[in-house]
């Protein structure tokens, strides 16, 4: 039975992997180095230098192909430098639609680095996708989607966007960071690139900061390979073997986000002093229907506001859980908190945030995968 033929739950533990060639170790050893001896010049067995190539890197980039059901995968030191790489495809006078409601991140890199190169970006509420086309013109070279939106869980049809990007010949790059492949994989809908922050729910466990592109087109990732290897943002081996250990357990950790995700979801809606929640699983999310079709889950993030919206009281709440430690990022086995306006998003105009929805008294949960009762019984006792 081939490797690549297995169902998600086992390419997860298998998926583009070998037991080591040197004395068949089941997981590839971590390769600390950085050079590899020559028997003469350009005889080497594939490797010659570790920002080229790898063996513990390549063992995780095979993984991360098969688990996004792509034809090539490519680790880079961190998201934002797997983001950085998709847009070294462009060029000045090139433009770009992207996502309104955006990794900070994400945003900064575009508006504050690449608009200096003379690249353009249009920041657009994606939920209804038409709203995309009036921003495609000849110099449109890359739509970029995030789904689900961070932090107000917007959904975005990725299909749609995917017609309307073949339509005009325009590629379409995912941050699929949110929903991981064990819920939704952009390729099979479409998408040219799936980008993730594996600092989040691929490596799992809050120990790793690390950036992957997936693609299925050789001469786009031969493209892609060529700018890592030139600018040089690669994965370590240390961090590439933690994240393929990560990946081996992402459907268990995802299916529990999920359900610990659920009951917090209803928790919070039931509760009297909540006044508003984000989740995309509840029928009365405005894109539930897109949700439901293009994923498996609705995952373990959820925003809310307290009765009052008031900051004050944002702030008590995160300051008083016990359980649900107040940090930025997410992903990770234990539960976070953060308070995305003074936190994650601070770097985004007061104004601009709150248009979005992205008020003072907004908290951001990452559900982990602790026992429930005990999450419930900290949101409880912290909202009081
Ligand atoms: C964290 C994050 C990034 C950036 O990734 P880093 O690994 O922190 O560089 C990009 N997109 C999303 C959705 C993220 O959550």
């Amino acid at each position: 039975m081939s490797k690549d033929t297995l169902r998600f739950n086992s390419k997860t533990i298998h998926g583009g992997q070998a037991p080591d060639k040197a004395y068949g170790a089941v997981m590839p050893p971590i390769y600390q180095t950085s050079t590899y001896a020559q028997t003469t010049p350009g005889g080497h067995q594939g490797y010659e230098y570790s920002r080229s190539a790898n063996p513990t890197r390549s063992a995780l980039e095979q993984s991360l192909a098969s688990i996004e059901g792509g034809n090539y995968g490519l680790a880079f030191a961190s998201g934002l430098s797997a983001i950085d790489a998709v847009m070294k495809l462009l060029k000045p006078g090139d433009e770009v639609v992207s996502t309104n409601d955006l990794y900070g991140g994400s945003y900064r890199l575009f508006t504050k680095i690449f608009e200096d190169f003379g690249i353009k970006f249009h920041f657009v509420n994606m939920e209804n996708p038409s709203e995309i086309e009036p921003y495609i013109n000849s110099n449109t070279k890359l739509i970029w989607v995030e789904t689900p939106t961070n932090p107000m869980m917007n959904i975005i049809d990725i299909q749609a966007v995917a017609n309307i990007a073949k339509k005009h010949k325009v590629l379409l790059g995912v941050d699929n960071t949110f929903a991981t492949p064990y819920l939704q994989q952009p390729l099979s809908m479409g998408a040219d690139i799936v980008m993730h922050s594996a600092t989040k729910y691929l490596g799992g466990h809050s120990d790793v900061v690390m950036g992957a592109l997936i693609v299925n087109e050789k001469e786009l990732a031969n493209k892609l390979y060529f700018i890592q290897n030139a600018s040089g943002a690669v994965a370590g081996p240390m961090d590439s073997f933690l994240v393929l250990r990560g990946i081996k357990t992402l459907h268990v950790r995802m299916q529990r986000h999920c359900e610990n995700g659920e009951a917090i979801a209803h928790f919070l809606a039931k509760h009297p002093k909540i006044e508003k929640v984000y989740w995309p699983g509840f029928a009365s999310h405005p894109n539930h229907e897109v949700a439901k079709s293009q994923m498996k889950g609705f995952g373990g993030m959820i925003s809310f506001v307290a009765k009052g919206n008031n900051y004050d009281e944002a702030i008590r709440i995160v300051e008083n859980l016990k359980v649900f430690t107040l940090a930025e990022s997410l992903g990770g086995v234990e539960s976070l908190a953060g308070h995305p306006a003074s936190m994650t998003h601070a770097s985004i105009p007061k104004a601009e945030r709150e248009k979005v929805g992205v008020v003072d008294a907004l908290i951001r949960l990452s559900v982990g995968i602790e026992d429930k009762d005990d999450l419930i019984e900290d949101l409880s006792q912290a909202i009081g």
